[in-house]
């Protein structure tokens, strides 16, 4: 049987992979954990307030609960980065350094997303290969880059089992996101269904690379099942979804909604979009363990506006 730790568990993905890990392992195998108080947090036990940062008392966990796998969610994510590049660095690195450190002595595998936030301007736009010109232009995305060459380096010189997805922006409806520059397409949701215009903070043409949780949470969980054979890059899969741009999730909302209105007024996070790949090329997720994305544009929007409109009404 294996215990699992979520580091980050709080935020928008750990919310939706808690529920997944613990169907699958039984809810007292899965530990969740953030940095923010228990209170303040809704998940259920057991729960565990934890600094990522603090290598002690993350060893201390890890042993008080047998842990074997941990799922590293914990990050300051793009735009937030941007207002504190230094934090952000502190936080990513120094966090993803003590668990792949567990690595090496007691824990069995583990799980850190990077992002597509590792392309930078000069990386080719379109089906961005995985292995090309990278040059990050954000602290966010430097972070993500040198987090995959360390992966790659404790799986190469000490054999730990770390397996890692280059997520594309993520749209779920269940948690509101962190500070991401792909946040527009989580909040345009939860307008329409408030019955409001939106205003979006990236132009109207910003094609960039998505995903709707559910594939990824059930992407996470394929390649973290997958044998260890078959995981071939022990840096960051490429992994794709869908591509949008925000006049065309307006458009896929405005089918439920005739008389939502948008209106465009592009801020710093426009610079940042306009540095990432329109579409991603994940082939190799693909070979290697059959990744197969299930929801596109229309069917991920008539998705979250039911299911959206049944949680408004539980309120
Ligand atoms: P989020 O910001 O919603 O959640 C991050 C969580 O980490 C928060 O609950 C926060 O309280 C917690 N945290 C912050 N500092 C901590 C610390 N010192 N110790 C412990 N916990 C701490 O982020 P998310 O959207 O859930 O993203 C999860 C992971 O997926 C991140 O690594 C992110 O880079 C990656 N990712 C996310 C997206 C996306 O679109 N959301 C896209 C690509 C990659």
């Amino acid at each position: 049987m294996e215990n699992v730790l979520v580091i980050g568990s709080a935020g928008q993905l750990g919310t939706e992979l808690i529920t997944a890990l613990r169907a699958a392992h039984g809810d007292d195998h899965v530990v969740a954990s953030d940095i923010r108080s228990a209170s303040e947090v809704p998940l259920s036990q057991p729960y565990v307030q934890l600094n990522a940062m603090d290598k002690g008392s993350l060893e201390a966990v890890v042993d008080e609960y047998e842990i074997t796998q941990i799922y590293h969610l914990a990050a300051i994510l793009s735009a937030k980065g941007e207002e504190n590049p230094q934090l952000a660095w502190d936080l990513n690195m120094t966090s993803l350094l003590n668990v792949l450190e567990l690595g090496r002595t007691k824990i069995k595998k583990i799980f850190w997303p990077s992002s597509i936030a590792v392309f930078g301007p000069d990386t080719p736009r379109d089906r961005t290969p995985q292995s090309t010109l990278m040059n990050p232009s954000t602290v966010y995305g430097i972070s993500k880059l040198a987090g995959e060459r360390w992966c790659e380096y404790y799986h190469k010189n000490f054999g730990v089992d770390v397996r890692s997805l280059r997520y594309p922006g993520l749209i779920g409806y269940k948690s509101l996101p962190g500070g991401g520059t792909t946040d527009y397409a989580v909040d345009i949701y939860h307008k329409a269904l408030q019955d409001q215009s939106f205003e979006c903070f990236l132009g109207e043409d910003t094609l960039l690379p998505m995903m709707y949780m559910d594939d990824a949470v059930s992407g996470t969980l394929q390649l973290m099942n997958a044998r260890p054979e078959d995981v071939h890059i022990r840096s960051s899969y490429n992994l794709a979804g869908m591509s949008f741009t925000p006049k065309e999730i307006y458009k896929s909302i405005q089918k439920h909604f005739p008389d939502f209105a948008i209106t465009y007024a592009p801020d710093r996070r426009q610079a940042i979009a306009d540095s990432w790949p329109n579409s991603i090329d994940d082939s190799l997720a693909k070979k290697d363990w059959g990744w197969q994305p299930k929801f596109d544009l229309q069917r991920m929007t008539d998705e979250i506006v039911k299911k959206l409109a049944q949680r408004i009404a539980k309120k």
